[in-house]
């Protein structure tokens, strides 16, 4: 491990519960199909790191959909952009070329939601290429030690920092608790309906003002430590 990539996971260790690395390649190659994919070579002009960060959630504030939820995803997206903020600059002053990928603010007024789903960059699969989790059939990322209850976010860098892949492990069971506590019926034994969990989160929206929902979180307790 070179001087920076040590002082860069330093400052990570710091700020955030958990994070990763993947060479630009390895994601391209894994995500080109995705359908929310974004090409880091349209980001900065050499791309050679992706760094994905993430903090866990607090469960207590996600047991009520409506505007705790939201109030706490946005707290928590506020986090995550300080984070970035700093390791951009962090990486800018050592010379290195960097693209945060800011967290948005949950809006989910049609017809805008496809837009902002197709705005944000696929930091579930970059962190399952990392080797730190898989992704459920709730359509979360889960985190091998904290479980579905954690929020990501991603940096692309001209910085080439070396990671050791772990070997990919599924840590959904299929124990299907995530489709029993999804109160919009949006997953079922298919997989994730974006549609339908984004018209319950308007109706919620337009009752409080702000909308967010946690249960397909708190439902998945595979390998949770929230110490
Ligand atoms: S609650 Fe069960 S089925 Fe749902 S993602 Fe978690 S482990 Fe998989
Ligand atoms: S998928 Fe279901 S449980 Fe998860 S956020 Fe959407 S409505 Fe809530």
């Amino acid at each position: 491990m070179n001087r920076v990539q040590r002082e860069f996971t330093e400052l990570l260790n710091s700020k955030v519960d958990f994070f990763g690395f993947v060479n630009v390649r390895d994601y391209c190659s894994a995500a080109r199909n995705e359908e929310n994919w974004i090409d880091p070579f349209d980001l900065i002009a050499e791309p050679k790191t992706i760094v994905v960060i993430g903090v866990k959630t607090v469960d207590e504030l996600l047991k009520r959909p409506g505007k705790n939820v939201a109030w706490h995803n946005i707290t928590i997206n506020i986090k995550l952009n300080q984070v970035l903020y700093d390791l951009s600059r962090f990486l800018s002053k050592k010379g290195f070329q960097v693209f945060p990928h800011f967290t948005i603010n949950q809006n989910y007024t049609p017809p805008k939601w496809q837009d902002i789903a197709r705005d944000v960059m696929p930091s579930k699969i970059i962190a399952k290429i990392a080797g730190i989790g898989s992704i459920g059939r709730n359509n979360l990322f889960i985190h091998k030690e904290f479980g579905a209850g954690v929020r990501l976010t991603a940096l692309t860098t001209s910085a080439e920092f070396n990671w050791v892949h772990k070997v990919y492990e599924n840590l959904c069971n299929s124990c299907g608790l995530c489709i029993n506590m999804c109160p919009a019926g949006a997953l079922t034994e298919k997989g994730y309906d974006p549609e339908r969990c984004w018209q319950f989160l308007y109706k919620l929206q337009k009752t409080w003002g702000y909308a967010g929902c946690g249960n397909c979180m708190l439902a998945c307790g595979r390998k949770r430590n929230n110490s």
